[in-house]
């Protein structure tokens, strides 16, 4: 467990995403194959979860961030595009087939796009990964999903995504002034942009 000012975030263990949770939002939780871990972190960063945390915004449908959502009493936040894999239960676009697992169908209560705030942080779309792939950004600290990781990296297009519309978010996310980097998988790091170019450039290969 980590803090990034008032962000906690709790690092993915297995095939987990990392979790991030501040005010009464949770951002991912994980494939639900870990959850004391994740519960037993959070409640140690001083949450009282069934009382503190009542939203989960999931930066995109893939089962390693949406698993865990039913373990929580909470209302699910996700970008239109992405929603209607989490509501119908699909195996293939929220890629519970490739941990084995069948997906429940979630109840989805904001089918959110470009501009929506969570609390202090706006949503920014960030397709390529998924369709509705989504970072989440307060002028300083970008929550980024899988879209881009630290040290160059960014999220994989063959499983439901797009290299071209990957492209375009990477670049559109190098144009943000980004001092905490903190992504859906690996370490948070700070100097985001610094990262964030580099995986712009990176990315240019493809
Ligand atoms: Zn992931
Ligand atoms: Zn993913």
């Amino acid at each position: 467990m980590k803090k990034f000012h008032n962000i906690t975030m709790i690092e993915g263990i297995g095939f987990d995403s990392n979790i991030y949770v501040f005010d009464d939002v949770i951002v991912d939780t994980g494939t639900g194959q870990n959850i004391e871990y994740v519960l037993n972190s959070i409640k140690e960063a001083g949450f009282n979860i069934s009382e503190d945390i009542k939203r989960i915004v999931n930066t995109h449908c893939h089962f390693d961030h949406t698993g865990g959502n039913h373990f929580f009493n909470a209302k699910i936040a996700i970008h239109q595009a992405d929603a209607p894999a989490l509501e119908n239960g699909d195996i293939n676009t929220t890629a519970a087939y490739m941990f084995g697992k069948p997906i429940e169908p979630m109840k989805v209560d904001f089918h959110l796009k470009e501009g929506d705030k969570i609390n202090d942080f706006e949503v920014i779309h960030t397709p390529g990964h998924t369709a509705g792939g989504i970072c989440l950004y307060d002028g300083e600290t970008l929550i980024s999903g899988d879209t881009v990781f630290a040290e160059g990296g960014f999220g994989r297009f063959d499983i439901g995504g797009d290299i071209k519309m990957l492209k375009t978010s990477l670049e559109k996310l190098s144009n943000l002034d980004v001092e905490y980097l903190l992504p859906g998988h690996g370490p948070a790091v700070d100097n985001g942009s610094e990262h964030i170019n580099l995986s712009n450039r990176n990315i240019k290969q493809f």
